[in-house]
């Protein structure tokens, strides 16, 4: 059984910031601070860190447990309007062909498909509610279940482990995100790890993070029931290898970046011009 899971914000869907606003309203309600999510970045980090970095720039210390729980009842009071708010505004979106992937993964017996995300859970159901995405995940790990990001997918898998009866070999897990810092936290659990590029990482820090695959969105999925294991390459390459670069350049730079088959084409096509230019 493989299980493949999804992050939300910016590699299910773009809720255009209503997170942010729900967070900055529910702060200002506490500490009195206007606009605190400028402050600092939210992305890649959990809800539970998210929640804590607000406070203390609001209020200049950490939050007590009663404070923090406080200030998660009211993120999530705020949370529908501002998710509302967002589709008004036509700045609510579901990344390019996630839908498809999502149907073709839940048709199949061997997938199990689930949630890997820093949302609270509430908050997570609340977010993908309008996509109608929620039907997919029957499962998932949350920024409830810890604020480190490895062990909310380790949480995830151990949720898909009680409905199946069944030990999951880390192997047979795939996680997709958006961030850099998703792709660190399949790394940490020991996971595969895949990233879009249309969500709201940075480009750069994801081109280095080492995803086993890193594409533009879904609207191809044959990259991605390739990564998955779940079709075979009509080129005849096998998953986990490549064809041998010609230079140990070109073998340094798949091995940095671990860029997708097209990038390392588009890449070694580009090395072999600047080298006939040298060599002549
Ligand atoms: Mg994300």
């Amino acid at each position: 059984m493989k299980i493949v899971l999804f992050d939300i914000d910016g590699t299910l869907i773009k809720a255009g910031g209503a997170g942010a606003r729900g967070l900055n309203k529910a702060v200002k309600e506490m500490c009195g601070a206007d606009n605190i999510c400028d402050k600092f970045s939210l992305q890649g980090a959990t809800d539970k860190e998210n929640f804590t970095t607000a406070f203390k720039h609001a209020c200049g210390k950490k939050p007590t447990a009663k404070q923090f729980r406080d200030l998660e009842l009211k993120y999530i009071g705020f949370l529908p309007a501002e998710v509302k708010q967002s589709i008004k505004s036509k700045n609510y979106s579901k990344l390019n062909g996630v839908e498809k992937l999502l149907v073709l993964l839940s048709k199949r017996k061997d997938v199990m498909v689930g949630l890997g995300t820093g949302n609270l859970r509430d908050g997570a159901f609340i977010k993908l509610e309008p996509s109608g995405l929620r039907k997919y995940f029957a499962f998932g790990g949350y920024g409830c279940d810890s604020h480190i990001r490895s062990r909310v997918l380790v949480k995830a898998v151990e949720r898909a482990e009680k409905l199946l009866h069944a030990k999951v070999r880390p192997a047979d897990v795939y996680v997709i995100g958006d961030t850099h810092l998703d792709v660190f936290a399949a790394k940490d659990a020991g996971y595969h790890s895949a990233a879009v590029m249309d969500g709201f990482g940075d480009q750069n820090l994801l081109a280095r993070s080492g995803a086993e695959l890193i594409v533009k969105d879904f609207k191809d999925l044959y990259p991605w029931l390739i990564w998955l294991g779940l079709e075979k390459d009509s080129k005849g390459v096998r998953r986990g290898t490549y064809i041998c670069p010609d230079s140990p350049i070109e073998h340094a730079h798949y091995g940095r970046t671990g860029m997708d088959l097209k990038d390392i084409d588009d890449n070694m096509r580009a090395l072999r011009e600047m080298k006939r230019k040298v060599t002549g």
